[in-house]
């Protein structure tokens, strides 16, 4: 999947059409491994007695695209969903 480096597009600050720079959305999970609340089910999760609390949650295949566009004229930043829930790695072009 394309997507143009460059976008002409609305922006929420200067209520208007501006320019704006695409980049990709960084990736990672904001779960914190270390958390006082995860340590202690993991620690709950061992030996017998099977699964304590919460259930399995199915996972679903992809997750949706993200962009973040930063508006040239005041900078403000906001992002963007191009095409929910798809495998397709998203790739920024110079558009000709
Ligand atoms: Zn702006």
């Amino acid at each position: 999947m394309e997507h143009p480096k460059e976008v002409r597009t609305y922006c929420p600050k200067c209520k208007k059409y501006t320019k704006h720079k695409v980049k990709l959305a960084a990736k990672g999970s904001r779960d914190r491994t270390l958390a006082k609340g995860n340590r202690k089910h993991k620690r709950k999760l061992e030996g017998y007695g099977g699964k304590r609390r919460g259930k399995k949650v199915p996972r679903k295949q992809a997750k949706p695209q993200k962009i973040v566009l930063a508006c040239d004229e005041c900078k403000k930043k906001h992002e963007r969903i191009v095409g929910s829930r798809t495998k397709k790695k998203l790739e920024l072009i110079a558009k000709t």
